[in-house]
């Protein structure tokens, strides 16, 4: 697509039509006006972002899949190598456990939806930024508003940390419900860090198990 032509398609969508100015591109908050209708229509504004540093080495945007009435969202932290080549999340090892996790859940990949916090790789897998996860913030708020699942699991500290707005090790936050924005929220570690530390396994599917009986109250 040309520039003028996503220029007028972005403005169709209610996005800015000129040249993001490269004053904003590593500041914080300045993604506001991520208004895409649907899933499809934010993907495709979020396939052109540049709003922070992490668009300058991306080999794709990885937006998220699944259900998009799913509900059971989970969040990561962001794309590793597997998910920037392919463009898919959790798809490298950590994401065969998360599949893993959801099977036991009762659920295939298919039923829930996955995304990150940030939609590009942070270089050398490194946690995000705060200016880069402030500037995908509206992209997963509207990503949430558009699916409004029942439940949200956070994977980890950077999601866990970013729904939660606190700064509290994951210890502290796993395994207690807060909620984010109304919908109700369980941060559990992440399968990254399971399969770095395999007994804690058995706290993660104790987390799970609230995550079902909470889902199994609201048929
Ligand atoms: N880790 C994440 O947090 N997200 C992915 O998509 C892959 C690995």
């Amino acid at each position: 697509m040309q520039a003028k032509d996503l220029n007028r398609y972005l403005g169709d969508l209610g996005w800015r039509r000129s040249p993001i100015p490269p004053e904003l591109k590593t500041s914080p908050g300045v993604c506001s006006t991520a208004t895409g209708e649907t899933l499809d229509s934010l993907a495709a504004i979020a396939a052109g972002c540049t709003l922070c540093r992490l668009c300058e080495q991306r080999q794709k945007v990885v937006f998220g899949e699944g259900d998009p009435k799913a509900g059971v969202m989970f969040i990561g932290e962001g794309p590793g190598a597997d998910e920037d080549r392919t463009g898919r999340p959790f798809v490298g090892q950590a994401g065969k456990l998360l599949d893993r996790m959801i099977f036991a859940m009762g659920f295939d990949r298919e039923d829930v939806y996955i995304a990150n916090v940030v939609k590009c790789r942070p270089p050398g897998n490194r946690d995000p930024k705060d200016d880069e996860v402030a500037a995908c913030a509206d992209f997963l708020d509207r990503q949430i508003d558009l699916i409004e699942p029942e439940v949200i699991v956070a994977l980890g500290k950077p999601a866990s940390r970013r729904l939660t707005g606190t700064s509290k090790p994951m210890g502290a936050l796993r395994g207690r419900w807060s909620s984010y924005r109304g919908t109700p929220l369980m941060p559990v570690f992440h399968p990254a860090y399971l399969l770095r530390n395999p007994k804690a396994k058995r706290e993660v599917w104790e987390d799970l198990k609230l995550v079902m009986a909470r889902l199994a109250s609201t048929d």
